[in-house]
């Protein structure tokens, strides 16, 4: 799941407070889960926008909440969408991947603001607590690590074993994080695959990672079905 933590309120409000309508903009599944961005996450911080407002004399600002189950997909918006063309700022609490969605679909008709600082992938090992676990690289080798991630979980993201400051499990960066290398040794230990890591690896491909630009991924199957269905409808005048 994507991770996030709101905004400091104060940021928030310095965002905010130049505006007269405003639509706080809830996404109810990643950012839900981790209390950070939810329909509820979104009421509550509607409440504190329209209190400060009352405390700073802003009579004439006006704040509403709304959420929807997903930001990143088209259909999920539709039933909200006459109802956001009213506003003049929409305050997303999803997730950046939302936010940048939405914007791209009012394409500069209303801004669309950040209410939550997006953090990471990650697990959830307990209630109310986050654990980063995948840095979405796109060449995944968890195969041959005993399904630890070396990207995220190594502090400099080693590929090729431990650096010289692993200390005792321990990495050198904070002693309360576990070294991700002395954690995948331990492991591939226990799972009877060490000599695995005596295999000389080819050099590491980054190039599927984030410097290239925005990645895509393409179902070409699903895309021709899609338009297959859309030519029948339009043939039969379905969905008119
Ligand atoms: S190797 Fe890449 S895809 Fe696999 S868990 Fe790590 S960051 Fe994610
Ligand atoms: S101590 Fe371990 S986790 Fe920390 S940077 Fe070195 S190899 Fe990576």
């Amino acid at each position: 799941m994507i991770v996030g933590q709101q905004k400091p309120f104060d940021e928030i409000w310095e965002m905010v407070k130049g505006f007269k309508k405003i639509l706080v903009y809830g996404c109810n599944t990643c950012v839900a889960i981790c209390h950070a961005g939810g329909g509820k996450e979104a009421e509550i911080l509607t409440s504190m926008l329209r209190m400060k407002a009352t405390q700073e004399g802003l009579d004439d600002m006006t704040v509403d909440h709304a959420a929807i189950e997903r930001h990143c997909e088209p259909e999920f918006f539709e039933p909200l969408d006459e109802k956001v063309k009213g506003y003049d700022l929409v305050l997303s609490t999803a997730c950046g991947v939302g936010v940048n969605f939405l914007a791209d679909r009012l394409a500069g008709t209303i801004p669309v603001y950040p209410g939550i600082n997006t953090s990471f992938y990650g697990g959830v090992p307990e209630a109310g607590f986050f654990v980063e676990l995948c840095g979405g690289c796109g060449n995944c080798i968890l195969h041959l690590t005993g399904g630890i991630c070396p990207v995220v979980r190594c502090s400099k993201s080693l590929m090729n074993g431990p650096c010289g400051g692993t200390d005792k499990g321990k990495c050198e960066v904070s002693s309360e994080t576990d070294c991700a290398w002395y954690l995948i040794v331990e492991r591939m230990k226990k799972l009877g695959t060490l000599e695995k890591l005596f295999e000389i690896q080819p050099p590491r491909d980054w190039s599927t990672g984030t410097h290239g630009g925005p990645r895509r991924v393409s179902l070409e199957h699903i895309r021709a079905y899609e338009a297959e269905e859309e030519k029948k409808a339009a043939l039969t005048g379905e969905g008119k």
